[in-house]
């Protein structure tokens, strides 16, 4: 029988037959896949032609329909839906495909022939697009090490290895360290402590094995005790414990990884002759330069300063009123935080969700994308991998133009989190492929479901990404929809969270499930009230955790890490009741691998963009100016990575982005 992941699919779109397809079709067909494309490859690399664009970049641009099949079905059920077989699978195929895509980038061959095409850029007569695919792919090749010879090519490798094992045994130390750790709580010392931190400290002693409730180093269980917990002894125990992990000396210390690593990434950069590691890493990037992150970060670092400053003076009244003298300390800060909150814009959850159904919610989403940009939505039956799934067909003006799934339930097969993947990516050449986009979440089942605000944000975020993967309107699969920058990829996902915010379409779809009510609008400036609540901590504490990342990547290497993680501290001032969210022997998404590295900024760098972007449509007509959806649509949601995202930007709103809309957002701006 034919495996029905490698024969071309009759389905209606083109959708995958979930319905024809079993687990053991895919190692067979990702095998025939791995060795089709090996040899489409080879072909390329090969061809004894003179190189131009079309038999070399157009040749890699071309999809391996056989590859793109297993793939987009295999990792769409191994993170939606996931069983042990798939989760063996999946085991076995990464260091597969690690494999497969670095002999790609290592064949000196195929290297030789993209960089003649390359070297010929000048006078090949290359639309804009080609020009930046070619760009791209010359310069994906160069800084995966492929120009180097010799010694130096040789001590790449031995570097990439190196940095992979210490990615790895910086986040097993981590895991460990937490896992190490519980503090037993007496029943007493329980008291004052709302029900579900009850609950989790329950729930985290039955799964220790403990005698009863205790406090873990959990990120969720840790913060909630530390903003509820009446017993500052306690607090103070916790929290040490917690910023103490991967410090403990012994073998899950990651200070010395910490340092062998950075001081790898500075020789890696040096071998492909870049500056830093930050200059390396940001080439890639919108903000291209270390100076432009800094400048940036610092903006909102002083603003953020000035209220975290006038916030723990406030903090430190109410702990006098408890009779503690002393300073303010960070096992504080939430406890007092969470106190004046519940004072200054109590928001009960349980009045909100009745308001919040997904499926009014949904709609929602998709009426603001049909005033927007013209898109209908008509519901679609097909046969998908799981009965929670749902899937629409995307048109404008009758035209065909994708289709959409949305897997929105919680459940044990489906990792946590939410997110947008492209089944399939939109492109022109060589031949047309219309997107088919999902959107997957962790919602609760409920009759109806009923979303919190931040899921509710969370369905606006997801399908915003999704926006910009059906709008795209380019020639080449590499870079369309998603395929951009990473300090870029949030603004279409953050930007459409604001029309979640609109009074009107609140109250047209925010109706009460069983009144049918629209959301009062006092319930509405609570919520919004709430969300920039406590902002100039959460600010100081992730600016401060940016800002030691940008330093350790520029100029030579640290020896002492936690030395220059508090000189860096030292000279922003940084407010002693508030520690860097992630301090160094913690900061995995900088040292369990690099795709964060002298990154880290970019959550901030696209919450700039995205209040930017919502501000121009408020200085012109409002939330649905429909000039300003056309220049989102013409400038950003369709063109991909097609041009430099700087570029896009500028295009859209006629400047780059500044500060003053997030420091408004976040209530930092001065009054
Ligand atoms: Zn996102």
């Amino acid at each position: 029988m034919t495996n029905p992941l490698l024969v071309q699919w009759d389905t209606a779109f083109e959708i995958a037959p979930f319905d024809r397809i079993s687990d053991a079709d895919f190692a067979p067909a990702l095998d025939q896949a791995l060795m089709d494309h090996a040899a489409q490859i080879d072909d390329i690399a090969g061809n004894t032609a003179p190189a131009t664009f079309a038999n070399v970049i157009e040749a890699l641009e071309t999809p391996c329909q056989a590859l793109e099949q297993v793939l987009s079905v295999f990792f769409t059920v191994a993170g939606a839906d996931s069983n042990p077989a798939r989760e063996s699978l999946q085991r076995e195929f990464s260091p597969k495909l690690a494999a497969h895509f670095s002999a790609i980038t290592a064949n000196k061959a195929l290297y030789a022939r993209v960089k003649a095409v390359w070297d010929q850029r000048d006078t090949l007569d290359l639309t804009t697009e080609q020009q930046r695919v070619l760009m791209l792919t010359h310069r994906g090749f160069v800084r995966g090490g492929a120009a180097l010879e010799g010694d130096a090519d040789t001590r790449m490798q031995e570097i990439k290895g190196r940095l992979a094992v210490l990615g790895t045994n910086f986040t097993q130390n981590l895991l460990a360290d937490e896992r190490e750790w519980m503090m037993e709580l007496a029943e007493a010392d329980l008291e004052g402590l709302p029900d579900f931190v009850i609950d989790a400290t329950r729930a985290a002693g039955e799964e220790k094995g403990a005698k009863g409730p205790v406090v873990t180093l959990s990120r969720s269980v840790i913060t909630s005790f530390l903003q509820f917990s009446a017993r500052r002894d306690l607090r103070q125990k916790a929290f040490e414990a917690w910023a103490a992990r991967g410090a403990n000396g012994g073998e899950t210390d990651n200070r010395a990884i910490a340092a062998e690593t950075l001081a790898l990434r500075a020789e890696r950069a040096a071998l492909l002759g870049y500056d830093s590691f930050a200059d390396y890493k940001l080439e890639t990037e919108m903000a291209k330069t270390p100076a432009a992150v800094r400048d940036l970060l610092m903006d909102v670092w002083k603003p953020a300063k000035a209220r975290a400053d006038a916030d723990a003076e406030i903090l430190t009244a109410m702990m006098r009123e408890d009779g503690i003298n002393g300073a303010l300390e960070p096992w504080d800060w939430r406890y007092y935080a969470e106190k004046r909150r519940k004072a200054e814009h109590d928001l009960d959850e349980a009045e909100l969700k009745p308001y919040l159904q997904l499926d009014r919610m949904i709609e929602a989403s998709f009426a603001c994308a049909k005033r927007l940009f013209g898109l209908e939505f008509t519901a679609l039956e097909v046969p998908l991998y799981h009965e929670d799934c749902r899937a629409w067909e995307v048109t404008r003006n009758g035209a065909h133009l994708a289709v959409f799934i949305g897997d929105y339930f919680a459940r044990g097969s489906k990792r946590s989190g939410a997110w947008c993947s492209a089944m399939r990516a939109q492109a022109k050449r060589p031949a047309n492929q219309t997107p088919v986009v999902i959107n997957v979440c962790n919602f609760a089942k409920g009759d109806p479901a009923l979303l919190s605000w931040d899921d509710a944000r969370t369905l606006f975020h997801e399908f915003g990404h999704a926006l910009h993967q059906m709008l795209s309107d380019v020639s080449y699969e590499s870079i369309s929809g998603t395929s951009v920058a990473r300090d870029f990829v949030e603004l279409p996902s953050q930007l459409y969270e604001h029309w979640l915010e609109v009074p009107e379409v609140l109250s047209a779809f925010a109706t009460h499930a069983d009144t049918g009510e629209a959301m009062p609008p006092e319930l509405l400036k609570k919520v919004l009230g709430a969300s920039s609540f406590d902002m100039g901590f959460q600010t100081v504490e992730y600016v401060a955790s940016a800002l030691v990342d940008l330093a350790f990547h520029e100029g030579a290497p640290p020896r002492d890490v936690m030395a220059t993680q508090a000189e860096v501290l030292a000279a922003i001032g940084m407010p002693s009741a508030i520690t860097m969210r992630h301090a160094t022997p913690q900061f995995a998404h900088v040292f369990s691998g690099d795709g964060y590295a002298s990154g880290y900024y970019s959550y901030m760098w696209s919450e700039v963009m995205d209040a930017d972007a919502f501000a121009a449509f408020e200085e012109a007509g409002g939330a649905f100016d429909p000039e300003r959806a056309q220049a989102l649509e013409t400038h950003i949601l369709s063109t991909g990575g097609s041009r430099d995202p700087a570029e896009l930007y500028t295009a859209f709103r006629g400047r780059l982005p500044g500060v003053e809309a997030l420091l408004k957002g976040r209530g930092l701006a001065a009054e």
